[in-house]
C-alpha cells in the first residue's frame, strides 16, 4: 500500500507523515514513517501537537487508535473520514467533479 503523504515531519525532520488507517478500519490519523510520532488531525502536525502512540496516556485518551494491524490509508478512505479537502492541490479546484483523472 502506497502512503499517501501529508507533510515532511516537524519532530524528527526526517520521515513522511502519511495517513494511517486504524485497525477499526475507520480512524485514520496521521503517522511519521521515521519516527511513528501521531497527530490526531492535518491541520495540527507540528511539533508541539506530535503525540506519542506507546504512551500509556495515548491509549486512554484515544482507544480508537490502534495501530498495531492498521495500514496507510487509501483516498476513499481518508475521504470517507471527512478529510478529503486536506489532500486536494490547489489545481483541483479547476477541475470539474466528474474528471477524475
Ligand atoms: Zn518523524
Amino acid at each position: 500500500m502506497e502512503m499517501i503523504g501529508c507533510c515532511p515531519c516537524p519532530s524528527c525532520g526526517e520521515g513522511q507523515v502519511g495517513y494511517r488507517l486504524c485497525s477499526n478500519r475507520e480512524t485514520v490519523v496521521l503517522l511519521c514513517d521515521n519516527c511513528a510520532l501521531v497527530w490526531m488531525h492535518p491541520n495540527k502536525v507540528d511539533a508541539d501537537q506530535a503525540r506519542d502512540p506507546l504512551h500509556p496516556d495515548f491509549a486512554r485518551q484515544h482507544p480508537q487508535v490502534e495501530l498495531r494491524s492498521s495500514r496507510w490509508a487509501t483516498r476513499p478512505e481518508i475521504e470517507a473520514w471527512g478529510w478529503g479537502i486536506y489532500l486536494m492541490k490547489p489545481g483541483d479546484l479547476f477541475k470539474g467533479p466528474e474528471d477524475n483523472s
